[in-house]
């Protein structure tokens, strides 16, 4: 079984999505199940609503599941496991007070050396734990050799047992830390492959550490996506916009287009444009490059405007917001201006809206919309400019910029002819 495990704390990144994208396309490639796990334990951070709108968003990409769990159900197995690894003396209760641990931290920043949990109350006697009424965390015991990670994307790295510390599985108020939640949670779904982001991996030698001492044999593989960079080439934050995935739809980028560009983005692929279900064929986690890739809003746009062209007119009919072929047409004409659904509905939008009109066009404006409103059905754009000229006395640029503000909603953009051709059968709405 593969996983993705969304913490409900905040708006899909698109970084959360290209990790759901990868799990979902390796479950499908092995044939093995896919569980969506919400990891909900950070109760202080959760924000209610979100779960909703993780699971809206993975049907929205057509990341199908076959499981799904809340992290905090299996909250009696995060403890029955903490009170075996105790009994086991895999780990210890640990009494220092955060003001104790805060003071030794400071210390240790001021001389300059990592700080490192000093095993105060690794070696308690019975009676010094069993009588403590203290509050108490619950520490795994570093282990006593290194940990080497091989990793699908970024090769091995080696842990030292002080790079792995002896680090809290559960906190005082009895809840796990996302390590040890995590870790349990893994060996219960008996995972094979595990994907993240690499702001993962030095939590992978604690969580294999954590399986050692469970005395968890399994080899799960693993695989950490490198960052998302934004254009000034630093860590995209919740902070860009473009970072949301929210955010993306709601300017106009089609989930295909997204899903396309974040299997692209730092990636060997055998085409440019290409659906999902086309990129299950030859996905291979092992092309995709080490070093970070880098977000480029101008190359999604390139690749919406592509996803745009090949959509069927009435479903992009749809997308603008009718229900007719014909203007699933007319916005492919506008294809060569707008990228984005968004810009789409827009130039739509004006041809229908009420004009804007320069006060040199205002005239003749008026004149050719009062003949356009009485006129028979023209069926060719030709005559219908024919009649036009014979009953306004226009021609030339005083025909034209008027009449392209009358039945394009702007100064610039398609042909007329091409224009025409769409909306003949909208004339009177678009002019009156
Ligand atoms: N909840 C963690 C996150 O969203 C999951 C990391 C993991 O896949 O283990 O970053």
């Amino acid at each position: 079984m593969l996983r993705f495990a969304p913490s409900p704390t905040g708006d899909m990144h698109i970084g959360n999505l290209r990790v759901a994208l990868f799990n979902y396309i390796s479950s499908v490639q092995r044939e093995e199940p896919l569980l969506i796990r919400i990891e909900d334990t950070d109760k202080e951070r959760n924000i209610p609503g979100k779960e909703k709108e993780i699971f809206e968003i993975l049907a929205l990409f057509g990341i199908e599941h076959q499981e799904q769990q809340l992290q905090s159900d299996n909250l009696r197995f995060h403890r029955a496991m903490a009170l075996q690894l105790l009994q086991d003396k895999k780990a210890f209760n640990c009494f220092c007070s955060a003001e104790t641990l805060e003071t030794k931290r400071e210390a240790s920043k001021e001389g300059k050396i990592a700080y490192r949990y000093d095993g105060a109350c690794e070696n308690l006697r019975a009676e010094e734990v069993i009588d403590n009424p203290l509050p108490f965390t619950i520490r795994l015991k570093k282990p006593n050799h290194p940990i080497t990670v091989t990793d699908i994307i970024k090769g091995s790295s080696t842990f030292a047992p002080d790079d792995i510390d002896s680090f809290i599985l559960m906190r005082a108020d009895k809840y796990p830390t996302y390590n040890f939640a995590c870790a349990v949670d893994d060996m219960l779904a008996d995972i094979s492959l595990i994907i993240r982001g690499e702001d993962h991996l030095s939590n992978t030698p604690k969580q294999m550490a954590i399986h050692e001492a469970l005395g968890y044999t399994k080899k799960i593989e693993y695989a950490h996506l490198p960052i998302i960079l934004g254009n000034e080439g630093k860590k995209m934050s919740k902070r860009d916009d473009a970072s949301s995935v929210k955010w993306l739809l709601e300017e106009g980028f089609l989930p295909e287009a997204i899903t396309n560009y974040l299997i692209l983005m730092g990636n060997k692929t055998p085409t440019e444009i290409f659906s999902l279900k086309e990129a299950i064929k030859w996905f291979d986690l092992k092309t995709i490059s080490k070093a970070p890739a880098r977000f480029d809003i101008d190359k999604l746009k390139f690749i919406n405007r592509e996803h745009l062209k090949g959509l069927d007119p009435k479903e992009l009919s749809r997308y603008v917001g009718f229900a007719d072929e014909e203007i699933g047409l007319l916005a492919k004409i506008f294809l060569e201006e707008a990228s984005t659904l968004k810009e789409l509905r827009e130039k739509i939008g004006a041809i229908f809206a009420p004009k804007v009109v320069p006060d040199e066009y205002k005239e003749g404006f008026d004149v050719l919309r009062d003949l356009t409103l009485k006129a028979p059905h023209f069926d060719d754009y030709e005559s219908y400019k024919a009649y036009l000229m014979e009953h306004s006395g226009l021609k030339g640029k005083s025909l034209f910029k008027p009449l392209r503000i009358l039945i394009g909603g702007a100064e610039h953009g398609p042909e007329m002819n091409d224009l025409y051709t769409h909306i003949k059968n909208y004339l009177k709405e678009v002019a009156k």
